[in-house]
């Protein structure tokens, strides 16, 4: 309800309003913007606030074709048996498992998988051949232990939600060889001590030193990494240049992305 004075008053505001952004803001803003000192923070400023826009609607990737329902995944096994996805243990009963993921001892300081995930699985080809790692190590006193293997897509995404880093994770837009179940991330240990053997770096650590490439590092750890490369390529397991710790199995293309979670595979053993 407007009262006279209120009307007056609106007119006059309203042209003060008119006044300010016909002219007068106008003319500011193109002093201010001819000041470089001033434009490049205000172009920094404005291009920062789209972004951040632009990420609250974007997910920064795309979904690929998966695997998620169950049936589904059955009918690829019926099709081609090498697709069955195997947990380790059954294959392989000596090897050791520090599942970095079900717990918080990882980079993220976060338990990824959920709780109590005991298990883990790779596809037939990629289970068979780390069995015959595990015997020709054995026959030397050592052992391997495994820190990861399969990761269902949906742990990937949220990875890429929490940290959106391609230099640390995986962009859910490919998916990964621990998505294909073609992925293994393993260490060795000495079979008489129990203890892992010194890699110079721990599991995800995403410093040069982790890289195959680098040497200054003590003989002991040279040969260590060496040993573990070596074996995993005489199966047929491919390194992974920046970790040590990550082989895969090459032509991975025919394993779908798989987002089955591991009560459902444990429920197939
Ligand atoms: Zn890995």
């Amino acid at each position: 309800m407007y009262n006279h004075i209120g009307v007056v008053a609106t007119c006059s505001i309203w042209g003060f309003y008119t006044n300010l952004l016909t002219h007068f803001l106008p003319a500011m803003a193109n002093k201010l913007i001819n000041r470089s000192y001033i434009k490049q923070p205000l172009l920094l400023f404005f291009s920062t606030f789209l972004l951040l826009a632009a990420n609250g609607q974007n997910p920064g990737y795309t979904h690929p074709p998966l695997t998620d329902k169950w049936d589904d995944y059955q009918q690829q096994v019926k099709k081609d048996s090498t697709k069955k996805m195997i947990e380790l243990k059954t294959l392989i009963p000596g090897v050791i498992y520090d599942l970095r993921y079900a717990s918080k001892n990882n980079f993220m300081k976060r338990v990824m998988y959920p709780v109590n995930t005991r298990l883990t699985y790779l596809r037939l080809p990629a289970a068979q051949a780390l069995q015959k790692v595990q015997q020709d190590l054995n026959k030397k006193g050592y052992g391997l232990k495994i820190y990861d293997a399969y990761r269902p897509y949906a742990v990937t995404v949220k990875f890429w939600e929490l940290v959106k880093d391609e230099r640390y994770v995986a962009n859910p837009s490919r998916g990964s060889g621990h998505n294909r179940g073609v992925a293994v991330d393993l260490t060795l240990v000495n079979l008489q001590t129990g203890k892992e053997l010194d890699m110079g770096t721990g599991f995800d650590n995403f410093s040069d030193t982790a890289h195959h490439t680098f040497t200054n590092l003590s003989k002991e750890i040279q040969q260590n990494r060496e040993l573990l490369k070596s074996t995993m390529s005489k199966y047929g397991f491919t390194p992974y240049t920046d970790e040590w710790w990550h082989y895969s199995i090459p032509n991975s293309g025919k394993f779908e992305i798989l987002d089955i979670d591991f009560k459902k595979l444990k429920k197939d053993l």
